[in-house]
């Protein structure tokens, strides 16, 4: 099915305004954005508008009950300046993943993908040129039914809005085994990519870091000993030269960042354990010298790498980042791909058509 998406262009861009060498992250937001109603039990007509903020009912449901989810994703230039996604089919189904979880309405995969090659297409002027920069995507789906009293809302807004985001050279993060709190459970939310999971776990990050580190590593909810993930990011670590990553199993994210590293990673001939990590098995490995890496994967680091990880009253310093061959050759390769300097063996780059750039 070819889905027609009438655009309205803003009148006056705002891009004169943008320096992409100094770009606040998340806090830039391009001329246009899409949105799409589902009422009377269907998706209404989709539209491009210029971007600015809306009418909300203050019963709106998604505000009350949490019915809301999001993605997060990218698109880079080629070196030669060509727009380009990375894996939207991924976000498409992992968002009606999280849709299902959360009792709302699947939004089409077609749809979805146009919708994205249209926007983007339309701002390509806002993804910046510079390598490691990018244009930041979220798409965005709520309740919208005006009702107070908890149930499936009826209505929802699907949105989509874009922004630039400098290279993100993260500084190596530091992390606390959190031993308390829990982000996610068997049977829980944490699978998906709902917004109630984020507010939960601002408590929980605020206090590691009035302890002096940068994020939360959480552990499983019943024994606190298997690693789960931290913050936006999944983890992986580097023990005695083979890559391990814990499996998703319900309670992870399914990062599409780690699923494109432990491809990556495989192919270049390295030993992936997907398996339970614990703590213990940590502290044991840094005893013996051999936790050589440990590094988180998102959409907006692409690669983190980890400084030191607290585990109740130990610290564990790991090498310095200079070492870090696994961690790096992953971050490279994801971004040389997203630069289209490397072959896409893998059919991730999905090229916004020139024609769909100009034509609006
Ligand atoms: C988005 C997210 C990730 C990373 O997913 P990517 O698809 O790689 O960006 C990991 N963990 C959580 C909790 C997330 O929200």
């Amino acid at each position: 099915m070819k889905y027609e998406i009438p655009v309205t262009k803003t009148s006056e861009s705002r891009l004169p305004e943008v320096d992409f060498n100094d770009i606040p992250f998340g806090r830039v937001f391009s001329d246009h954005m899409f949105i799409c109603d589902y009422r009377d039990g269907r998706w209404q007509e989709p539209r491009i508008v210029p971007f600015g903020p809306f009418m909300i009912h203050p019963a709106a449901m998604g505000l009350h009950y949490g019915q809301s989810i999001f993605e997060g994703m990218k698109a880079s230039k080629s070196h030669d300046g060509r727009p380009l996604l990375f894996r939207p089919d991924m976000h498409a189904k992992r968002i009606n993943a999280s849709a299902e979880r959360m009792c709302m309405p699947a939004f089409p995969e077609e749809l979805f993908l146009a919708a994205l090659k249209k926007l983007v297409g339309l701002d390509a002027a806002w993804i910046p040129p510079q390598a490691g920069s990018a244009l930041y995507i979220r798409p965005l789906m709520f309740a919208s039914d005006e009702f107070i009293g908890v149930k499936p809302s009826l209505n929802y807004r699907f949105i989509i809005f874009t922004g630039p985001v400098g290279p993100y050279y993260p500084k190596p993060v530091s992390l606390l085994a959190e031993q308390k709190y829990v982000r996610a459970v068997e049977g829980g939310t944490g699978e998906a990519k709902a917004a109630g999971n984020y507010g939960g776990a601002l408590l929980p990050a605020k206090l590691a870091q009035e302890k002096g580190f940068d994020q939360v590593m959480w552990l499983d909810a019943h024994e606190f000993k298997n690693v789960q993930e931290v913050g936006t990011m999944n983890i992986f670590f580097v023990i005695d030269g083979t890559v391990v990553t814990p499996p998703t199993g319900g309670t992870i994210l399914k990062g599409i960042t780690r699923d494109s590293i432990i491809t990556i990673l495989k192919d270049k001939g390295f030993d992936i354990d997907i398996r339970p990590v614990t703590v213990d098995e940590l502290i044991e490995a840094h005893r013996g010298g051999k936790l050589e890496e440990a590094f988180g994967s998102g959409t907006a680091a692409v690669v983190a790498h980890v400084s030191k990880i607290g585990i109740g009253d130990e610290v564990l310093d790991l090498p310095p980042v200079e070492e870090r061959r696994i961690g790096e050759l992953a971050k490279k390769t994801i971004n040389d791909l997203r630069a289209g300097l490397i072959p896409d063996p893998y059919g991730w780059i999905v090229e916004v058509p020139v024609s769909e750039a100009a034509e609006v």
